[in-house]
């Protein structure tokens, strides 16, 4: 018997479940866009965005998704054939790094596999190696969504300044940002991109820039720019309809708003970022204690290397995949699906799943997902270990 019925989870990396709050705040006519109140509210988000990211930067806010947030960094930095130093750490790197490539950067590529963060040590030794300084920035995933590996970007920075090396540090904080510690200004990110629907708990639809002064002045040479893309007249409009580049994104700032105020004037950054360590530690206190008995394993070994907003983890023998139905059709929990841990098509791509535990969440919605999972398992006879829900209600109970 079906027991999925009533209020669906959707425990995917985004969309990640959004408060009725911020959807409840998007139910209104549309504004004026020209002026009045829109312009307090372009301001209002601008500057909450700012707070988010721990940082006095400049913003640009885009009507797009974050490969779009994406492209909108890379245009605003550089010219046809300059250089760019990518660290790949799983597939949004890998894209990322591609995306730079098929736009005309010359992409030199680190790539660190699907089971380790950047080696700071080896991005300092390939910055020492060019020494007429053609690498005009870094490209660094914060939290790779498909390995659920969180890079440690101050050391990035650190051995960038080690190296005595010039380029900018662009940073991908897309699954991080409202999850994961981010502080933009103290460790000297130069570039940040970020996306509406992940931690910021908005609709997918809102792409966002960050920038500081010295990638301020960089862009004025970016022979990449294009007029929709260009961040300048986004970030320092004299109408309301620069900071969107056309028509505001109205009902998207509606919930943008709501969601900023419960981050920020509500629950708070460092509470915020507490309850999402507590949360990550309660699924990895589960998989632990089913890997004792099974061939279920977490795709990182080291838990300094984990993300706190998403989970990846392998449950052999096609195990993950067959979960994944039986949950979504059995108990109304939607789980990630592995990106880019198998060649897809092949029998170990049904091997991989994602758990998300980004954004909106609370205790009872982790340890619910848990908990399906563990009766998915006996359903389905996949073995694995016992006290799985014990050692996930011990982390809660420790909070
Ligand atoms: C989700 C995500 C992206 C891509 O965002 P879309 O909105 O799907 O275009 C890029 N980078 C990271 C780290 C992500 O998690």
């Amino acid at each position: 018997m079906s027991l999925s019925q009533g209020r669906a989870y959707l425990a995917i990396p985004g969309p990640s479940t959004m408060p009725d709050r911020v959807l409840a705040a998007m139910h209104r006519p549309a504004p004026n866009i020209y002026e009045g109140d829109i312009e307090l509210l372009a301001a209002r988000v601008t500057d909450g965005l700012r707070r988010v990211a721990c940082s006095t930067s400049h913003v640009a806010i885009y009507i797009s998704n974050g490969h779009g947030a994406w492209e909108a960094a890379l245009t605003n930095i550089f010219s046809p054939g300059d250089k760019a130093l990518g660290l790949v750490t799983g597939r949004f790197g890998n894209l990322w790094a591609r995306n730079a490539g098929m736009m005309g950067i010359d992409v030199q590529r680190l790539d660190f596999g699907i089971k380790s963060p950047v080696d700071p040590a080896q991005v300092e030794q390939a910055l020492r190696e060019d020494t007429g300084h053609k690498i005009k920035a870094v490209l660094l995933t914060h939290v790779d969504t498909a390995t659920s590996v969180c890079n440690d970007i101050p050391a990035v920075r650190a051995a960038i300044d080690a190296a005595g090396h010039p380029a900018l540090l662009m940073v991908d904080s897309i699954a991080a940002l409202g999850c994961d510690v981010f502080r933009m200004d103290d460790w000297g990110v130069d570039v940040m991109v970020g996306a509406s629907q992940k931690g910021l708990m908005v609709p997918p639809g809102l792409g966002f820039v960050w920038f500081s002064e010295k990638a301020n002045q960089v862009s004025k040479s970016a022979g990449l720019k294009t007029p929709y893309w260009d961040w300048q007249p986004r970030a320092f409009p004299e109408m309301v309809y620069q900071y969107f580049g056309g028509t505001s994104p109205t009902h998207h700032l509606f919930g943008l708003d709501e969601s900023l105020k419960m981050i920020l004037d509500e629950e708070g950054l460092e509470h915020i970022w507490a309850r999402h360590a507590t949360l990550a530690r309660t699924v990895w206190a589960a998989f632990d204690a089913w890997g004792q008995a099974g061939d279920i394993k977490l795709n990182l070994a080291n838990p300094a290397h984990r993300a706190h907003s998403v989970t990846a983890a392998r449950i052999g023998g096609g195990g993950a995949q067959r979960l994944r139905s039986w949950l979504e059709t059995e108990a109304g929990v939607t789980l990630g699906i592995g990106l880019g841990m198998a060649e897809p098509g092949t029998p170990e791509a049904n091997d991989f799943l994602r758990v998300a535990h980004m954004g909106h969440v609370n205790a009872h919605m982790t340890l619910g997902a848990l908990a399906t999972m563990e009766a998915g398992m006996q359903a389905l006879g996949i073995p694995h270990g016992s006290g799985a829900l014990d050692a996930a209600a011990a982390e809660i109970a420790k909070g």
